[in-house]
């Protein structure tokens, strides 16, 4: 794994800057981006600090597969009935800003393909 830094987000998790938190569980936390992108956006993030999705090991299979239900369960929550859009970015070229593994959420509008 690469060195794991400090991020916004471990800040978010331990409640050191408010952030919009809609969802939490011994191993995950959602809450909705700062810059939304559709009118619903929110981010998912596990507990346990990968940078990116590019470090996950074996050992992170049950936590990756968690990721994705509660993405499921969140985007039904948030009455995402019209479809929506998990997003995963990793590394630079992935368009990452943030090391700590995170999912978009996006939905409530008709997105487009391919992403820029
Ligand atoms: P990335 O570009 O790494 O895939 O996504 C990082 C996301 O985190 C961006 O959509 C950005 O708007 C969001 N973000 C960055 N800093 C904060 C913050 O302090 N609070 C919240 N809620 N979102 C943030």
């Amino acid at each position: 794994m690469s060195e794991t830094t400090e991020t916004i987000f471990s800040k978010i998790i331990r409640r050191e800057i408010p952030a919009d938190i809609i969802y939490e569980d011994d191993l995950a936390l959602a809450f909705r981006d700062i810059h939304p992108q559709a009118p619903v956006h929110i981010l998912l993030i596990p507990k346990k600090p990968i940078p990116q999705l590019a470090d996950a090991e074996s050992q992170d299979h049950a936590l990756l597969g968690h990721l994705l239900l509660t993405a499921k369960r969140i985007a039904e929550d948030a009455g995402l009935k019209n479809g929506y859009r998990v997003v995963i970015n990793s590394g630079d070229d992935g368009g990452q800003t943030v090391y700590h593994l995170h999912l978009h959420i996006l939905g409530g509008r008709q997105l487009h393909w391919p992403p820029g």
